[in-house]
């Protein structure tokens, strides 16, 4: 699976590049939409083997004890609401409705801001690969007082019994064809639970196929 979603977007760049070569060597007059069209499918698979090699990087590094958090005092609820406001265009788009709610105005924990932040990006991206138009996320914080709970609801395609036990593993993507044509590393689960476990908390997913996924995030106010 890996060497395929290497090889997918290095075939892509591929062949756009020979395709504009040939255009070129027969002189053929390239018009700036047509050139602007190939140059954004350059860019996403760009980002697709940018994104996926930074994961390989990052997953070794966790693997071998070696990466390394930079825990600061943060207000939670502050950071998840500044996070998925960032992602609101980009949901309110796909036709998704966004609904973020907390029990709490504001909660101390101790955390890396940058990698809460990017598993908060992956659940929330992930739920709206998964939701069609007209559904709906919600983002929820809960004040446990030692602990804080996250979660991230959506009403898509759920994942079955089976996929809930492999999702959080390693390239774990190819346990769903479909989940293939919509792209993704296969790997983001993995680092956020991996990023999650580092920080001393919990993930996991309770969801039923065709009702809705909610992930959820238990994180440890004091995790020194
Ligand atoms: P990818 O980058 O391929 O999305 P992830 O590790 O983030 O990899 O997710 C692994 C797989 O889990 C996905 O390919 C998909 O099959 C399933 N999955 C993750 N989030 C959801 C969701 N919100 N709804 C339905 N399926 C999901």
């Amino acid at each position: 699976n890996l060497s395929h979603e290497l090889r997918t977007p290095l075939n892509v760049l591929t062949s756009i590049n020979q395709l504009i070569k040939n255009l070129c060597k027969k002189e053929v007059f390239i018009t700036p939409e047509k050139l602007s069209y190939y140059m954004d499918i350059m860019d996403r698979n760009t980002s697709r083997l940018l994104n996926l090699i930074n994961n390989l990087i990052d997953n070794s590094k966790i693997e071998n004890n070696s990466y390394v958090l930079t825990k600061k005092d943060e207000d939670i609820v502050y950071l998840v609401e500044e996070t998925v406001l960032d992602m609101k265009d980009y949901i309110e788009e796909k036709g998704i409705e966004l609904i973020f709610d907390t029990d709490v105005e504001e909660k101390t924990v101790r955390c890396d801001k940058t990698e809460i932040e990017r598993c908060i990006i992956n659940l929330v991206g992930n739920a709206v690969k998964f939701t069609s138009e007209g559904g709906l996320i919600e983002v929820t914080i809960k004040d446990l007082d030692d602990k804080v709970k996250i979660s991230v609801k959506d009403s898509g395609i759920g994942i079955s019994e089976e996929n809930k036990r492999l999702i959080f593993d390693r390239f774990n993507q190819v346990v769903d064809k479909s989940a293939e044509l919509k792209g993704g590393s296969g790997l983001g689960l993995t680092i956020s639970k991996q990023l999650i476990t580092l920080h001393g908390g919990d993930i996991y997913v309770e969801s039923e196929v065709g009702v809705g996924s909610e992930f959820i995030i238990i994180l440890p106010v004091n995790n020194d």
